[in-house]
């Protein structure tokens, strides 16, 4: 599976305002609408994991839709679209900021403050299906914490999750992408999966711990879409030289 058509698109807010973090829910519509009339299977991340690791096939064209932070727009905008089009997905909550705001230290002044999910909105996504992961406790770029801090962000965080959801919390995302091989250890300990924001499409030799995603901001209209699960050739080059000029366009990426 060499040239996987597979890619977990990660979204972060939606809405109308235009920001680095924000994409118009039309046009989130507008995605899934098409990945459903393409007949592109929408995988939830445990399918996808499970592939990866041998445990069930990989469709050769596949999307994981997974939202950054549960910025309370998921649920006002994203949650009815997936419920028309019964979409999975898996959203990555932020446990000490849970009905907060995301403003988390070391959150730069650039980026739009927004009310998080709370609980009850959270437990509503879970009974409809929707997949809650964790995204540590407080958002620090883990590859900087000493070790019992790094234990806490992981793994304390999860159990928290757990907690309010009633059930089970098996993947991850890593704020800013950051890992470093200890991190990884500790994430392993804990969860069966987990997502970085490394820009490529989901390889079959690719680590269930070290996920990479795409920007669901760079392909947000169908003819990029199209060229992310188009089979391979030059239409995949073209992809490539789209995503770098529209990753160069929007600046300062390292807050996700
Ligand atoms: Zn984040």
């Amino acid at each position: 599976m060499s040239a996987s058509r597979i890619a977990i698109l990660m979204y972060h807010a939606l809405d109308d305002r235009r920001s680095a973090i924000t994409l118009p829910p039309d046009r989130f519509e507008r995605q899934v609408r098409w990945l459903r009339q393409k007949k592109i299977p929408i995988l939830s991340l445990a399918q996808l994991c499970q592939g990866l690791s041998g445990q069930g096939d990989l469709p050769p064209r596949a999307a994981v839709l997974t939202f950054d932070d549960g910025f309370e727009s998921v649920y006002t905008r994203a949650f009815p679209v997936l419920q028309k089009y019964a979409a999975p997905a898996t959203v990555f909550l932020v446990s000490s900021y849970i009905g907060q705001k995301n403003d988390w230290p070391g959150q730069p002044a650039a980026v739009p403050r927004y009310r998080l999910m709370d609980w009850p909105q959270i437990r509503e996504m879970a009974r409809h299906g929707i997949e809650f992961g964790g995204h540590t406790a407080t958002h620090p770029p883990l590859d900087d914490l000493p070790s019992p801090r790094l234990r806490e962000e992981v793994v304390a965080s999860r159990r928290r999750l757990e907690d309010g959801l009633g059930r089970s919390v098996h993947y991850f995302a890593y704020p800013y992408g950051r890992s470093s091989p200890q991190v990884q250890a500790v994430v392993a300990g804990a969860y069966r999966g987990a997502c970085t924001t490394r820009l490529a499409q989901v390889d079959q030799t690719d680590h269930p711990l070290a996920l990479p995603r795409v920007e669901a901001l760079y392909v947000s209209s169908p003819v990029l879409l199209g060229l992310l699960f188009a089979l391979p050739g030059p239409a995949y080059l073209t992809l490539r030289g789209q995503l770098r000029h529209r990753a160069g366009q929007i600046l300062g990426r390292a807050w996700v």
